[in-house]
Formats: structure tokens, C-alpha cells, sequence
């Protein structure tokens, strides 16, 4: 197990520091700070891609029943001791061996310290941990990343990161009388549904139970909503600033440079940093923003329109970056094409413009993409396990009435009834691989490695474009992914030089991080998310009277 957590704990006069997660490795934060008035908020709950990369794949995951006992033997997940007493769910410790149990020591009960859990933006690295979290700790986020936890709800397998955040079913059946326990596994009647706070963007609130005055400020990365926290204690008085996922290249560069004005105005005590990039060359096949990345596609684009045989343009980005989507949008809108995404984009996207998140994309515009499942034969029952295409159709199609079918009660507790939705790709906005097939002069359609079995049926014609606009691969894993997808577009003739790699970053580069540090001016600063902190020993900060503090795992610092 990690090392042992210091003396200082449990001294509630002081503000403490500890990081659990995203010390040393990109992503997987989970930082808890405590306020001088003995409560304490969690700065996310994030799964570490190191663990996933060091220990498991596709065909071995952390046990549904022993989640809580492998994390915390990968050291994923942090003991639940000291000021992290009790913030795991209690369904999850249900009937265990005492052997478990005594190797991993809990208190019955709720969290003794924990009150809140604060999201700075919603990829898996920040909050896929969540799901394990007792439901007496409140997430508190702001209302645009509640809109994207909605999405995530409603459009994610049942054993995704994502499904248990703002609601799960309880693994065991609680007795509501005498709350034992039961060996009867949950059903929907237990499904728990987490209490959540979504405060406005500049707003101060409190929380901690009064212990802390923090305030939240969007800022700029791949995706809606995210930002970083300013953090006053009420008592001592400390400041500090987490900035979250954070760059200076996006199209809500305005926003992170406002966040940086406001931290450097607060005057922090200490300043928690991502430092994704600060080791890396200079990407030099990357663009250096998103306006740039918009304008290589539309140049791509046209260049493609004035080939004389029909070409079909394929691309690849991250699924949540809502700014990169619009790029291919507006691109594809400007040859008179149409863009063709998947099911969980078009609901991302389509939430986003109705919350005037995004005012230049047309919806009506967009096509959802509609893979064969199951039979094969497009039928409505084919889709129901897919939570993306059945919630996208099933909200299109309000009109017509959803059939429900009870499959009635099994052996043990009552079955949930399934439902049975009507999908009907013809109405409205599917598509099906023929139409593409048939006219792949008018499409530019996402087809991640993942979905690239749809070639099969889309035949794109010979010399068709691939446009790849993510991050390069950074481990052995991706390497064989991309192997892989090259084998896709050799078997189907995309031809080397109609392959592109066109992308900016997420995160921000050194330069800009090393600017941003010395315009804050913290006193001390934390550096995580990054896997070459020791880099931060070099901007010459101790010059300027700001002290670099390199953090170890499960080590807490008073501040
Ligand atoms: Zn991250």
C-alpha cells in the first residue's frame, strides 16, 4: 500500500493537501483539502490511465463486487482513512470476508470529513472515480458540467466510469428498517440518486459547511464546461487555485486568460497545476489552436472537392471535444457537404446548442450515424442496449408512443420492466452505411479505429481521406492501436498521402504555463497531472520567491 499518511492528520486547526491521484502519471486527480474548520472537499475523483495502463484491458477490469478492495490494492483508490474516512459507498464494503475488511480497515458510517466533491470538467481522468463515492458527498459543479454529467448518464454503457456518477444501483439491498445489509443483490428499486450542487460560473459559494469560499471560472480545454476553483478558507484565510485542465490556444482562450487575471488578483497561497506538456518537444506535426485547425480542414476539404472522382472524407477526434467537432462541421458546411457523427456526439452537440453553449451549428444539419447491431437488420430491438442510439432516436421520435413490455418478476426480486423503444432511423436524422455508400461525394463522416468494421459496409472508394485530429499515441497499447488502424485504411486504399493528422492540444504548452505560473505569482506551487514534474525545478521560479513542491502520493502537506 501507499506510504503512511504523516502525524499531521486529523489536526483540524490547519489546512492540509494530500493527492491521491495524478501525482507523477497524466490524469486520474483526486486531491482532498481540508478547511480550518475540520470538514474538507475533494478537488476531483478522476481514474488514473496509469493504472488501466500498468494492469488491465479489455478482458480484465476491476470485479464489480471487490471494486473498491482491487483499486485500493492497485493504489488507485485511496484507503478510507483519516480525513478520507467513510467516503466510499457502503454497498460496496457489504459482505465482505473479515479478511478484506481488516487489511482494509473502515468505519461503518458516513464520511467523517469529506462534504463535497468538486468537478473542475468531466473526462474520466477527473471524475471516474465518483461512482464509488458515498452519496452524502455532493457534487458541486457548475451548471454546464452538469449538462455534460446528464449527457454521460444517459448515453454510456451501465459499466462505464460514467454510469454511477449521478446515480447507480445499490450493489446490495438495504433493509429500510434496520439497514443491514442484505446477500440479495440490488435492483432498480435501489437505484440512489447523488445529491448534486450546480453553482454559477464567477459566483462565490460556500461550502465545507461553511469552511470554504470558493468560486469556479470556466477557462479553456477540449471540452464544455471545464474550468478551475479559487479556494478561500473562511478561518486562516489560505487561498488556493486549482486550475484544472487548462490551455491558452482554444477558441475560450478569453476565459483561461481571465482565470489567470482572477488568480493572480486572489494572490494565492498556492496554486495546484497541470502540467501535461511540460516535458514534451514541441509537437511539431501539431497546430498551434483551434482557428488553425479549422482552417487546415477547410483547406483539406476543398482540395478534396476538386477531385474529379468521388472521395469520402473519414476523420477521428476526441468524442467530448465539442470546439473540434464544430471545426469539422463548419469545414464540411463549407465544401456543401454533410458532417455524419455518432449518436453520442450528436447528443453532446445538441444538448450544448440548446444551452447556447454553441451558437454556429446548425443541428438539423447533422446526421447520426446508424451501425448494424444485433440482427443486422436496423430493427428498433436491435438498439436496446445501446444507450446512445436508443435515448438520440427515442427523443427524436417523441411522437410516436413507446411500447413497454414487463417481462414480469424472475426467481428472487422483482425485474425492472424493460422497454422497448421505437427506433426508426428513416425518420429525421439516421443514416445508414448505404447512403453513404451511394453518395460518398456528399459526407464527412466521424469513423473512430473502434468503428472502422463499418468500412465494411461503406466501401469508401479508393483514395478516400482519413484525417486523424487527436493526441499522437503515448504508450505501448495506442502503438498497437494504430498499427491496427493503419491495416484499416491499407485494406480499404486510403492512400498514404490522403492520410492527415490535423490537431491541437488540450493542454496548455510550456511557454504558456511557465507565463501563467509567474503572472499568478503563487507562494508554493503544487505541480500534478504530468508526468515530468522535476521539469517545474527549472523555470527558475525560487527566483521569484515561489516555492516548488513536488507532491508524493497519499503524503499530506499543511499550507
Ligand atoms: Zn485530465
Amino acid at each position: 500500500m501507499g506510504q503512511a499518511i504523516t502525524s499531521e492528520v486529523n489536526n483540524p486547526q490547519k489546512n492540509h493537501l494530500q493527492f491521491f491521484g495524478g501525482v507523477g502519471v497524466i490524469g486520474g486527480n483526486k486531491i482532498c483539502l481540508t478547511a480550518s474548520n475540520g470538514k474538507g472537499i475533494l478537488l476531483d475523483f478522476g481514474w488514473g490511465f496509469d493504472t488501466s495502463r500498468k494492469y488491465l484491458n479489455n478482458f480484465m477490469d476491476l470485479r464489480g463486487s471487490e471494486v473498491l478492495f482491487d483499486g485500493m490494492t492497485l493504489q488507485e483508490l485511496p484507503p478510507p482513512t483519516g480525513y478520507l474516512a467513510g467516503i466510499y459507498r457502503e454497498d460496496l464494503y457489504a459482505n465482505k470476508d473479515a479478511n478484506l475488511l481488516a487489511r482494509f480497515p473502515f468505519e461503518t458510517g458516513k464520511p467523517k470529513t469529506i462534504t463535497e466533491v468538486l468537478i473542475c470538467h468531466c473526462h474520466s481522468d477527473h471524475i471516474g472515480n465518483i461512482e464509488k463515492l458515498h452519496p452524502d458527498i455532493v457534487l458541486l459543479c457548475s451548471e454546464t458540467n452538469k449538462l455534460v454529467l446528464e449527457h454521460l448518464d444517459e448515453t454510456t454503457k451501465s459499466d462505464s466510469f460514467f454510469a454511477g456518477i449521478l446515480k447507480y444501483k445499490s450493489f446490495f439491498c438495504q433493509d429500510p428498517d434496520t439497514d443491514e445489509w442484505s446477500c440479495e443483490k440490488g435492483g432498480k428499486e435501489d437505484i440512489i440518486r447523488r445529491k448534486l450542487r450546480a453553482i454559477t460560473p464567477n459566483t462565490p459559494v460556500t461550502c465545507a459547511e461553511d469552511g470554504f469560499e470558493i468560486k469556479f471560472m470556466e477557462t479553456d480545454h477540449s471540452m464544455p464546461g471545464a474550468g478551475g476553483f479559487l479556494i478561500r478558507d473562511k478561518q486562516s484565510g489560505i487561498k488556493v487555485v486549482y486550475t484544472g485542465d487548462i490551455r491558452r490556444h482554444g477558441p475560450n482562450r478569453d476565459q483561461a486568460d481571465r482565470f489567470i487575471q482572477a488568480a493572480k488578483d486572489f494572490a494565492p497561497d498556492v496554486l495546484i497545476t497541470e502540467g501535461t506538456r511540460i516535458g514534451r518537444d514541441e509537437e511539431k506535426d501539431e497546430f498551434p489552436s483551434e482557428p488553425a485547425v479549422e482552417a487546415e480542414l477547410t483547406r483539406v476539404f476543398k482540395q478534396v472537392a476538386l477531385e474529379k472522382s468521388p472521395k469520402l472524407i473519414c476523420f477521428e477526434c476526441s468524442n467530448k471535444d465539442i470546439w473540434r467537432l464544430r471545426s469539422f462541421y463548419h469545414a464540411t458546411i463549407s465544401v456543401g457537404r454533410t458532417l455524419v457523427v455518432g449518436a453520442k456526439e450528436y447528443d453532446l452537440l445538441k444538448r450544448c446548442i440548446d444551452a447556447k453553449l454553441l451558437s454556429d451549428i446548425d443541428y438539423s444539419k447533422l446526421r447520426v450515424y446508424l451501425p448494424k447491431k444485433k440482427s443486422g437488420l436496423y430493427a428498433p430491438t436491435d438498439y436496446i442496449q445501446n444507450n446512445d442510439i436508443k435515448n438520440v432516436f427515442k427523443k427524436a421520435n417523441s411522437e410516436i408512443p413507446v411500447k413497454t413490455y414487463k417481462t414480469g418478476p424472475k426467481k428472487g426480486l422483482p425485474k425492472p420492466p424493460a422497454v422497448y423503444e421505437t427506433i426508426d432511423p428513416t425518420k429525421k436524422f439516421g443514416i445508414k452505411a448505404e447512403e453513404i455508400r451511394e453518395n460518398p461525394r456528399q459526407y464527412v463522416i466521424e469513423l473512430p479505429y473502434y468503428a472502422m468494421m463499418e468500412f465494411c459496409d461503406i466501401l469508401p472508394p479508393p483514395g478516400s481521406y482519413y484525417i486523424t485530429s487527436k493526441s499522437a499515441p503515448f504508450d505501448d497499447e495506442q502503438e498497437i492501436d494504430e498499427k491496427k488502424r493503419l491495416n484499416w485504411l491499407t485494406q480499404f486504399q486510403f492512400s498514404k498521402q490522403n492520410r492527415k493528422e490535423i490537431h491541437c492540444s488540450g493542454h496548455i504548452s510550456r511557454p504558456d504555463l511557465e507565463q501563467m505560473i509567474k503572472t499568478i505569482h503563487p507562494k508554493k506551487i503544487f505541480p500534478i497531472h504530468t508526468t515530468q514534474s522535476e521539469e517545474f525545478l527549472k523555470m527558475g521560479l525560487d527566483e521569484l520567491g515561489i516555492e516548488v513542491i513536488l507532491p508524493e502520493h497519499n503524503k499530506s502537506y499543511s499550507i
